[in-house]
């Protein structure tokens, strides 16, 4: 069955025409990140009936994913995650309504492994051999062991600082890893000089089209999973911004199908440390692009990106949505994990700590109110991190 993937186009956009998906992309000749566009005209006639009994991973919503002919994708079945209604926690808080929406529970333990099972499957389609990313460390083992179940090498570059289990798994997959002095940018520019030179496949964060295909699905099952009526508020940690920017993206398709009000979106909000805030300085200057963030430092290593390519495209989704940025300490957002953890049985990472002390903020300023449908992200597990929880 084929599906309704039509071209790639410039995020911005700059005015370049459509660029060919048969061939191997990455960013616009302007720079900015390519999007996977869809005709959607013709996908009106897909419905979101046809969804029931279907697999219960993302690519159940197939028809809108980036495959080409008849193409199987490369899955772990990643996606269709719990959305936990969080009683207990929301009744502490004084929510009627709040959810969890656990993507611990994802191949490797985060929800990187729907950016990486949507972009390996490109790679391998487009003949890619070897396969590199710079890495805070989850979407590092996502790569690794997608590239091991697609038979394809794996070159992982992570900051040296990084937690030993985040090291570990990419071993565990086979994947050679290299330990970089600094941070996910600076492993970015390594990678990029060791890799251009040998015709690897760059998969860094909004470099290249598919991971943001792969992370949209969490919009799509939001949607589906709250009986297709969005919630007021969206809370989602924020590092290179693809799980925001792919969600907005989500939404805009589904209402252009039909499947969703029109109007009605829920409010976004960017979440990042304090320690490393980029987007949220630039949300609270009116800024439409963030300057680096100098000395980055947190113990949410998938918050640890000073400096993100698509950082307009979170920015554009959280005004355009009304939404909010708030930044959580790391005190704060590890007293966040263990109140999922003692609240809901939810293996929380630190980042999903932050989702909900985020919550907190925008309850205690009025914000959020008692009756208002609120979604948060849990967008990796703790076992990764248990060190954080050491001596507390
Ligand atoms: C990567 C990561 C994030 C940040 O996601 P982006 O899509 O890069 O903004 C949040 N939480 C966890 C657990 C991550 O691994």
């Amino acid at each position: 069955m084929s599906t309704y993937f039509s071209h790639l186009e410039c995020s911005v956009p700059c005015g370049a025409g459509p660029a060919n998906p048969r061939t191997v992309q990455h960013l616009c000749a302007c720079g900015a990140p390519l999007l996977a566009r869809y005709d959607l005209d013709a996908a009106r006639g897909w419905t979101r009936e046809s969804l029931a009994g279907r697999t219960a991973s993302m690519w159940r919503y197939r028809e809108l994913m980036p495959l080409l002919d008849d193409e199987t994708p490369v899955t772990l079945g990643e996606g269709w995650t719990p959305l936990v209604p969080a009683t207990r926690l929301g009744a502490a808080l004084g929510l009627s309504r709040l959810y969890l929406k656990d993507e611990s529970l994802n191949p490797t333990n985060s929800f990187k492994a729907r950016g990486l099972s949507a972009a390996v499957t490109r790679a391998h389609y487009l003949g890619a051999r070897v396969l590199s990313i710079p890495t805070a460390g989850n979407a590092g083992n996502a790569m690794a062991a997608y590239a091991a179940h697609a038979g394809l090498e794996a070159r992982v570059f992570m900051p040296r600082d990084v937690k030993t289990p985040f090291v570990r798994e990419c071993e565990l997959y086979g994947a050679d890893v290299t330990l970089v002095d600094g941070l996910i940018t600076d492993a970015g520019r390594i990678a990029a000089e060791t890799g251009a030179p040998l015709g690897w496949y760059d998969l860094s964060t909004l470099k290249e089209p598919y991971r943001i295909e792969g992370k949209k699905t969490m919009g799509y099952e939001v949607a589906e999973q709250l009986d297709w009526e969005l919630p007021d508020w969206i809370i989602y940690p924020t590092g290179g911004g693809t799980g925001m920017v792919g969600m907005w993206k989500a939404f805009e398709e589904m209402s252009a199908l039909g499947w969703i009000d029109p109007v009605k979106r829920p409010r976004m909000v960017t979440v990042q440390a304090t320690g490393c805030a980029p987007i949220i300085r630039a949300f609270d200057n009116g800024d439409e692009r963030a300057t680096p963030w100098e000395h980055a430092q947190t113990v949410a290593d998938g918050l640890r990106v000073p400096r993100a390519i698509g950082d307009f495209l979170v920015l554009r989704a959280v005004r355009e949505s009304d939404g909010a940025a708030v930044a959580v300490s790391d005190e704060d957002m590890v007293q966040g994990m263990l109140d999922i953890g003692k609240f809901e049985g939810v293996s929380a990472a630190p980042e999903g700590g932050a989702a909900l002390h985020a919550l907190r903020t925008l309850i205690t300023s009025g914000r959020v109110g008692p009756e208002d449908r609120v979604v948060i992200f849990n967008t990796g597990g703790a076992l990764k991190y248990l060190d954080v929880l050491e001596g507390l």
